[in-house]
């Protein structure tokens, strides 16, 4: 393929008064337009599978292809073909009831694009997150801006291209560069503004965001606890966690990152989740179904997490080893962690997993009560009305039931965070709603209640406007 020029930082601000300019030439693209635009964005992943692959391979140093055709490729196309299919529907004008003393009036809710959409990517999923939010503000008839992470550097090029192939700048464009771009594109007085990334430096990006009074959905993430019930079968609890929290090598914003165990079920806990993890993988140095650490910072920095955690006295069970010359680490078990270790305070990112005990299922809770609002919440077990208690006693963006990742996967469900974890939500139709302005019309009628509402004011309003 020719590789034509990507957009470089000096376009950031012309290129958003390009698409406003051609947002505003038309406010409201019809149901035909949208799908044709996202059957352009469809090809341009299912026409590039191979490269995108590549490309994001080559960012990670070694990313398992099954899990990237799985989160990449499959989960992308998915949601761009429900956007085209659903979108006729969800951009119809909606009558709703009008109450009585407003009657004969008629009350509507319009969809509306908002205009440009803003969309700053992390690594860990970089074509998904990319995509996905892109396709649903496409699909409510916005223009899109996006500016992929420098540590993907190879992918962001590719996106860069493929969108100067398939795109006119003025529909959709990919805005590379590295933090300092970031900074610059979070200023933009954009109409919305996704971001997804960590907690710290989302705070940075609604701020920014704010001096414009761009709303923002924040997808941010935390340390989401998995909760292992007194009722849990660990057999089949243990691969379906261990399963989310290797998957990706731990660098998934809804995976588990600390595991509550019932204190006497701790060693068969241990048991339990090793042999899931050496059944799923038997080495994982030079596995190519296992993913690598992104870059050798955040390998150091898992490693450091690890000796720190040891240090202070937490007691470290390796799951296999890793090799010289490359990034994928064996994860590693901690026990007799202090909430005080880092590993406890800050979000892990990768293979490793503490455990920490838990004598009542009231303690549980409030472990988690006592700490930001997570990403996600994980609870394995049989005990419905303990299941119920913690969906009602803790507040989270999301929650999976006996296993790992999957209500993120599930694209009718709202995807989002709740405090620290984020702000707003999409997938499906919740991303459709996110990046439209929900219009209210109310329609007077020629006949409106007699001028009853108006002055002067006489008996008849006294008696009926209580
Ligand atoms: P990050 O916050 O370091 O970077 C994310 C993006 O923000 C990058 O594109 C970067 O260029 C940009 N950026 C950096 N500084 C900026 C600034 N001051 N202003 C504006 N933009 C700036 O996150 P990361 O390391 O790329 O990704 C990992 C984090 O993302 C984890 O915390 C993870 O939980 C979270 N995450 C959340 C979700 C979700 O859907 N909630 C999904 C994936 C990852």
């Amino acid at each position: 393929m020719n590789a034509p020029q990507p957009l470089s930082a000096s376009h950031l601000a012309d290129t958003l008064e390009i698409q406003r300019a051609a947002f505003n030439a038309d406010m409201f693209p019809s149901a035909a337009v949208r799908r044709e635009r996202l059957a352009r964005l469809q090809a341009m992943v299912a026409d590039n599978e191979a490269a995108i692959l590549e490309a994001i391979n080559a960012d990670f140093g070694g990313r398992a292809r099954q899990e990237m055709v799985l989160t990449e490729l499959f989960i992308v196309l998915s949601a761009i073909r429900q956007q085209r299919r659903k979108l006729g529907r969800w951009m119809r004008v909606r009558r709703v009831a009008t109450p009585l003393h407003m009657l004969p009036g008629s009350s509507r809710i319009m969809p509306q694009p908002l205009g440009v959409v803003g969309n700053i990517v992390p690594w860990n999923y970089p074509c998904q997150l990319a995509l996905v939010p892109a396709a649903a503000a496409l699909a409510a008839g916005n223009r899109v801006l996006i500016k992929p992470s420098e540590l993907t550097p190879a992918f962001s090029r590719l996106l860069a291209q493929l969108a100067q192939k398939y795109f006119s700048p003025a529909e959709l464009a990919v805005i590379e560069g590295g933090v300092d771009i970031s900074r610059d594109f979070a200023a933009l007085p954009f109409d919305h503004l996704v971001f997804t990334g960590s907690t710290a430096v989302g705070r940075q990006v609604a701020l920014a965001a704010a001096r414009n009074l761009t709303p923002v959905t924040l997808e941010l993430g935390g340390k989401s606890p998995a909760i292992i019930d007194a009722s849990c079968d660990l057999a089949e609890a243990a691969p379906r966690l261990a399963f989310g929290k290797l998957f990706n090598a731990g660098q998934t914003c809804v995976a588990p990152d600390y595991a509550l165990v019932p204190r006497a079920r701790v060693a068969d806990f241990v048991r339990e989740v090793s042999a899931a993890a050496a059944a799923m993988y038997p080495k994982f140095a030079s596995n190519e179904q296992y993913t690598s650490i992104i870059s050798e910072r955040h390998l150091v920095r898992l490693q450091q997490l690890v000796r720190e955690a040891e240090e202070q006295g937490a007691k470290a069970v390796q799951l296999g080893a890793g090799a010289s010359g490359e990034r994928r680490m064996a994860p590693v078990l901690l026990l007799d962690v202090t909430p005080e270790m880092a590993v406890m305070r800050e979000e892990i990112f990768g293979p490793l997993l503490p455990v920490v005990p838990y004598d009542t299922l009231q303690e549980a809770i409030a472990f988690i009560n006592q700490r930001e609002r997570p990403l996600a919440l994980y609870w394995f077990g049989r005990a419905r009305r303990n299941c119920t208690k913690v969906l009602r006693s803790t507040i989270s963006g999301g929650v999976t039931v006996n296993d790992a990742l999957w209500h993120a996967a599930q694209e009718n469900l709202p995807f989002g965070g709740v405090g620290a974890s984020g702000t707003g939500a999409y997938h499906g139709e919740h991303g459709f709603l996110a990046f439209s302005k929900q219009k209210p019309i109310f329609r007077q009628a020629r006949l409106n209640g007699f001028g009853l509402f108006r002055p002067p004011y006489g008996r008849l309003f006294d008696m009926l406007a209580r």
